[in-house]
């Protein structure tokens, strides 16, 4: 027999000696019995009584302690109720930290009830799907967003794959949406949306360059051919010799050049090594390359002119610098109409030093400058193949500057002219006394 009921018998018999011996010496032997009785019921009830408040949900005192069955029984209750708290304290501990996590999370997420309103979401959804979360509470998340690609996609029920759609709070990024059931049920949704919109451009990029480059190696190639094929001597009327062979020679080289770029840029890109560190006399180096210029701009009678404001040098790849200087002042000739001013300056200050190629030609619209140095990216693809060029030059600029932590500040107003800066850090400047012994002709 338990601890517990040994101490409940002897209650009950503790109480039934005093009932019996009240009994005897009054001599109301039935009222001492009938009072004993209703002293043990008492003492039960009364603690039944107490039970709805021990078992109360926010029941935080300590249960007093008691005798008998009743000992055992607060006993259990307690018991019970500090596991219960113990469990709720860290269910609520890792809720928030869930809570936590999530709202510092660059992804949206959305959590939905059972008939699509939203439950909660976390700061992310407001800058991506433009959902507040002090206003969402309780709507209905296809309401919040307004979006029909959304709406039918979330009506589907398909989701096997994400949805990739325009971000519904900012229209120039591009979001990809996953939506996952949290019950066995599928009545608790999870709506997570990602910015993907640079990886989007990337890949958009890379395709646009594959479908490019076989066009722009098609095109001479299906002159070639072309071509060819009437310089067969079985072939009546052949056109003049001369004229074919000058043209096969034309196309041939442009794939020539397409490829030494093609290759210059995949090296660029590829190598992990960083550019030589030479010393590089730049007014010498710009020297040259304007030379080389007046030459390309003689048949064009563009007005060149050369503000060299400072003697310094840089420190980097003389090939590779080279490369990108002379690929902007070539663009400023070639993407411009004749007798259109070109400027060349080249200055130092206290941010660094900076190689700038000004023109007054006809400007680049806005909307492409963000593009310009993407691998082919033209503004107009068929003028731009006409005046020469293999739509790689400032995505080989780009690389260069960019090996050399060097940015390019690209500014251009239609209709009044674009200018093209190279902006050096500080480290990159060799003063003019450090370059004095080291006059390097080009
Ligand atoms: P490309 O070989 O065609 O010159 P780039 O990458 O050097 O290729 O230039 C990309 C495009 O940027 C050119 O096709 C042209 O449309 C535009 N562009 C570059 N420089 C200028 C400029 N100075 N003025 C106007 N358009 C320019």
């Amino acid at each position: 027999m338990s601890k517990n009921w040994t101490e409940e018998l002897w209650l009950l018999l503790g109480i039934a000696a005093l009932a019996a011996g009240a009994g005897l010496l009054t001599g109301k032997f039935l009222l001492c019995t009938l009072s004993g009785v209703l002293i043990y019921l008492a003492w039960h009830l009364y603690h039944i009584t107490r039970l709805p408040h021990l078992l109360g949900e926010h029941q935080q005192t300590a249960i007093t302690p008691s005798a008998g069955l009743w000992k055992g029984i607060f006993r259990e209750i307690t018991r019970q109720q500090t596991t219960g708290h113990k469990r709720e304290h860290r269910l609520l501990r890792d809720l928030n930290r869930f809570r936590d996590t999530v709202s510092v999370l660059p992804d949206a997420v959305v959590l939905l009830g059972h008939d699509g309103t939203i439950d909660w979401t976390n700061p992310a959804a407001a800058t991506l799907l433009g959902i507040s979360r002090t206003e969402s509470a309780g709507q209905q998340f296809v309401d919040m967003v307004r979006d029909p690609v959304l709406e039918e996609y979330l009506a589907d029920k398909d989701f096997e794959h994400p949805l990739i759609v325009t971000a519904p709070a900012n229209k120039s990024k591009i979001l990809s949406l996953y939506v996952t059931f949290l019950d066995k049920g599928q009545q608790l949704q999870m709506i997570v949306a990602r910015d993907i919109t640079r990886q989007y451009h990337l890949d958009t990029a890379q395709q646009d360059f594959v479908a490019n480059v076989s066009h722009e190696l098609r095109t001479p190639l299906t002159v070639i051919t072309g071509l060819l094929e009437q310089l067969d001597p079985d072939k009546h009327e052949p056109p003049p010799r001369e004229r074919a062979i000058e043209l096969m020679q034309k196309q041939a080289a442009r794939m020539g050049e397409l490829i030494t770029d093609l290759l210059e840029l995949s090296h660029l890109e590829l190598t992990r090594k960083p550019p030589a560190d030479n010393r590089v006399p730049v007014p010498g180096l710009l020297a040259a390359i304007v030379e080389e210029a007046q030459a390309l701009s003689d048949s064009t009678n563009h007005i060149m002119q050369v503000e060299i404001h400072s003697a310094a040098g840089l420190r980097g790849d003389r090939k590779e610098l080279r490369t990108a200087f002379s690929n902007l002042v070539t663009n400023a000739i070639r993407h411009t109409p004749d007798r259109t001013e070109v400027c060349i300056r080249w200055w130092v200050d206290s941010d660094g030093a900076h190689f700038g190629v000004s023109d007054n030609g006809a400007g680049i619209a806005a909307r492409h400058l963000p593009r310009l140095t993407e691998r082919l990216y033209r503004v107009d693809a068929s003028r731009s193949r006409k005046t020469g060029g293999t739509g790689l030059g400032l995505a080989i600029v780009k690389q260069v500057l960019d090996r050399h932590q060097a940015v390019l500040e690209i500014t251009s107003q239609v209709g009044r002219g674009s200018t093209f800066i190279c902006h050096f850090p500080v480290r990159s400047v060799i003063t003019p006394e450090m370059m004095q012994d080291l006059a390097i002709s080009e």
